[in-house]
């Protein structure tokens, strides 16, 4: 990992920071770039001007960690009210959740009662993929684990792999059977050498392994996998083996982040590739702001720029 990489995922961790820098006005004012605003309203109204050019959105209500059980349960209200806005809207949107949202810190069951509320009302009412994101890895087995057991009650529920863990590779093969729908990324929080590839070029070689590896059983298992990356030498290999694998178009689809490569998204889509972008909104942005400055260090000027402007 790179040196300013580590700087910028320890500073997402770092509690004085936490507190602090959301409140300075440079800092806020560059979020902009990658968060259309802090209300569900100014996520929605991003999501229609996406629709405009026929592509789908994935909402995710920003906040991690919580440290108060009861605050799960306003999380939970707030994304089932975010469905019915969705459905008075008619747009497509799908969802992304982060289980230390729902209180997984502290309770697995009531998590999991929280969740199957939210599963129930996508399936019912958007009848579409409701997906779980994957934080660090000491809650990765968990978030299996959790997977498999909601997978159990609903079909329509998608997990986030990374590519940089060794253990990604058994975790997709143990879920591979139960018709997974599977959002492959390179992961973006600071991990040990230990249990991840530190070097960036391994984890791009294992992204594609994962990618092949799931593309070839796609035959015989019943599995959706979202492409989720920006990499664009990685997305000409997807494609490729795609064609390979003979890995039909509605089954499989890139996902991308609002505000990173536009131009590039908008050419995806122009070839004909599904393509979902992913819309964070909330007040509680500081952390996930952090690793997106982490992913590309060169951020880090633009936040600089918005002091002088
Ligand atoms: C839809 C979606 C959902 C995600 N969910 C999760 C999750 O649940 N758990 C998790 O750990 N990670 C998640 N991620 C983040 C992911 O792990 C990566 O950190 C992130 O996507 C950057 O990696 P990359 O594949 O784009 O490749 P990289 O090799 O990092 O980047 C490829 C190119 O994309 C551009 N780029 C990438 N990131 C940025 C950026 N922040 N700013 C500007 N340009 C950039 C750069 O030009 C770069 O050269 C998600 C990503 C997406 C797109």
């Amino acid at each position: 990992m790179s040196l300013s990489r580590g700087i910028l995922l320890w500073a997402s961790e770092n509690q004085w920071m936490r507190r602090h820098v959301p409140t300075w006005k440079f800092v806020k004012h560059a979020v902009k770039k990658f968060m259309p605003g802090e209300n569900l309203e100014d996520a929605l109204d991003a999501a229609k001007i996406f629709q405009y050019d026929s592509i789908p959105v994935i909402l995710t209500h920003l906040g991690e960690n919580i440290k108060d059980l009861s605050e799960g349960g306003d999380v939970c209200d707030h994304y089932l009210e975010a469905i019915d806005r969705i459905v008075e809207k008619k747009l497509d949107i799908e969802l992304s959740i982060k289980l230390t949202q729902l209180g997984f810190d502290i309770s697995f069951d009531e998590t999991y009662s929280r969740f199957k509320k939210i599963a129930a009302k996508v399936k019912e009412e958007l009848g579409n993929i409701l997906w779980i994101d994957m934080e660090g890895s000491s809650y990765t087995k968990r978030t299996i684990d959790f997977y498999k057991k909601i997978k159990s009650e609903f079909d329509n529920i998608g997990i986030c792999v990374q590519a940089y863990l060794y253990s990604t590779e058994a975790d997709i093969k143990d879920i591979l059977d139960i018709n997974p729908n599977i959002r492959l990324v390179k992961g973006a929080y600071s991990e040990p050498s230990g249990i991840a590839f530190p070097k960036k070029e391994d984890v791009d070689k294992n992204y594609l392994h994962l990618a092949k590896m799931v593309m070839k059983n796609m035959a015989e298992k019943k599995a959706f996998i979202g492409f989720a990356t920006h990499d664009e030498n990685i997305c000409a290999h997807l494609i490729r083996e795609a064609k390979h694998y003979s890995v039909h178009k509605d089954k499989f689809e890139f996902q991308m982040l609002y505000g990173i490569k536009p131009a590039f998204q908008k050419e995806m889509k122009s070839h004909g590739f599904r393509l979902r972008v992913l819309i964070s909104y909330g007040n509680f942005w500081y952390p996930w702001y952090m690793r997106r400055l982490a992913e590309r260090p060169a951020n880090v000027w633009f936040v600089l720029k918005n002091i002088f402007n």
